[in-house]
């Protein structure tokens, strides 16, 4: 007999990755349409929980309008002898794993990201109440983690109570982040990876080091610590870093080699600290992205929950299809707001001296950990709404990568460098390729070629 006879739908990994589009939703719970939305886990004494409660605070499902969102809100208490605080981000992390075993019901990003949906098929079915949604949650829980020996869940649909939730949330988060910052990738042996994810992008795993948190937000070096411990043959393991290829780009042998295997040849090596080359690949839960704009030579970050247009154009929606998916994106970087506070943030690309364009609420939030001089010198979306606008505020400010463009103005001595190109002065509007409007952006990838010539020259273009 299944453990989830008595539950109304079917519940099986076979239903991890079902999308559930807003025409068929019943009800979405966060969202971001919803200012207010968290899950949570924190560990309890023994004592201080009931086993297998679950309570409802605010509307139960059949209460809530029909193909709307919510605000929502999850708290799981758990007890165990075996279970520390360090295992709050992993336990919590798997909530998006076992939700989405439910048939007709989807749940994408974290913490205080959360979106879920329940489809109306499932409702109809007769998944009409979050404490269906909790005993499925709990029977999981302890089945698959089995250290834990307690679980009682909490639903919140009531606005005000998961507003007061909500801030006491975000200080548990901050505080979790905050136990790994000042640590060095170089203090450390070991490091953790993460292959939940790749039941959605099966080439992906997340590579979570003292100075580089998981992308999702919700892994840090110290849960996975925790978690390899109690639940060694988990999706969260040990990576031995071995032999430090290149400090720079942040490549090590143990890491090639664990990321070679985990995604069956598919990844060959991962170089931590860059978006190009051989950047940490993304899933598509990332927090946020960092994206390359070729036309000033720098970086802007975008993270999930903005709603407009970053400056050049392009919505975090178009931003994250062209990042996920388990690959290697040149320029397109999946990322967490925590590894925006690291040393290492991007450190072989030149840091924060290679930022440009950033949203104002991400400034805010990080504005502590950025080096002070540059603050001012990176564009927001209120202060520059084009790539007209950021070209004149970088060069106003004095933003460091318009020294840059005058150094690349320089003609380059003839014989320097490997690649040289004969005049090869070509504007798009020049390209007679089929298809392609004149003027749009194109990317020509050269496979096996060798360029030979005498000559580079490399001209800012004062015409765009
Ligand atoms: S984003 Fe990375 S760390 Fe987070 S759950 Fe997915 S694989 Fe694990």
């Amino acid at each position: 007999m299944s453990m989830f006879e008595d539950i109304p739908v079917d519940v099986g990994i076979i239903y991890e990755g079902e999308r559930i589009r807003g025409r068929d939703m019943q009800v979405e719970l966060g969202g971001p349409r919803e200012d207010y939305k968290f899950e949570l886990v924190q560990a309890r004494g023994m004592d201080e929980i009931e086993d297998g409660r679950i309570t409802i605070i605010g509307k139960d499902i059949p209460e809530l309008e029909e193909g709307k969102n919510t605000t929502f809100g999850l708290l799981i208490e758990v007890a165990g002898k075996e279970i520390e605080k360090d295992l709050e981000g992993v336990i919590e992390r798997r909530i998006h794993e076992y939700c989405n075993f439910i048939e007709g019901f989807m749940h994408l990003n974290q913490r205080y990201d959360i979106q879920m949906r329940l489809s109306m098929k499932s409702y109809q079915k007769g998944f009409n109440s979050f404490n269906h949604m909790g005993t499925v949650l709990s029977r999981l829980y302890k089945t698959e983690m089995s250290f834990i020996e307690k679980i009682q869940l909490t639903f919140m649909t009531d606005p005000e109570v998961i507003k007061e939730w909500y801030g006491k949330a975000m200080e548990i988060y901050e505080a979790r982040d905050a136990r790994a910052r000042g640590m060095n990738d170089d203090d450390v042996e070991v490091f953790y990876g993460c292959s939940l994810c790749q039941s959605f992008a099966p080439t992906h795993l997340c590579v979570i080091t003292p100075q580089r948190y998981a992308n999702c937000g919700a892994i840090s070096w110290f849960d996975g610590r925790a978690t390899a411990k109690v639940d060694p043959k988990g999706p969260v393991f040990e990576i031995l870093k071995g032999d430090c290829i290149d400090p720079l780009t942040g490549e090590y042998e143990g890491v090639d080699q664990v990321i070679r295997e985990k995604s069956l040849g598919e990844i060959e090596k991962v170089q931590l600290y860059t978006a190009f080359g051989y950047p940490h690949t993304s899933c598509g839960c990332f927090e946020g992205c960092a994206f390359f704009i070729p036309e000033v030579d720098g970086y802007g970050v975008v993270h999930r929950n903005y709603k407009g247009e970053t400056v050049n154009g392009l919505s975090f929606v178009t931003i994250s299809d062209l990042t996920a998916g388990g690959r290697q994106v040149d320029g397109f970087h999946g990322l967490s707001i925590e590894y925006m506070r690291s040393p290492k943030f991007l450190a072989a690309d030149g840091g924060w001296d290679r930022v440009v364009w950033m949203p104002e609420e991400i400034k805010e939030r990080i504005k502590n950990y950025m080096p002070p001089e540059i603050i001012p010198k990176i564009a927001t979306e209120n202060t520059v709404s084009s790539l007209d606008e950021l070209r004149t505020f970088l060069t106003e400010k004095g933003h460091p990568i318009v020294e840059t463009w005058i150094e690349a103005a320089v003609e380059a001595p003839k014989g320097v460098g490997e690649l040289a190109v004969p005049t090869l002065e070509m504007p798009a509007s020049a390209l007679p390729i089929q298809g392609i409007p004149a003027g749009m952006g194109i990317r020509i990838i050269l496979k096996n070629a060798k360029i030979k010539a005498e000559k580079m020259i490399i001209k800012v273009d004062k015409g765009r």
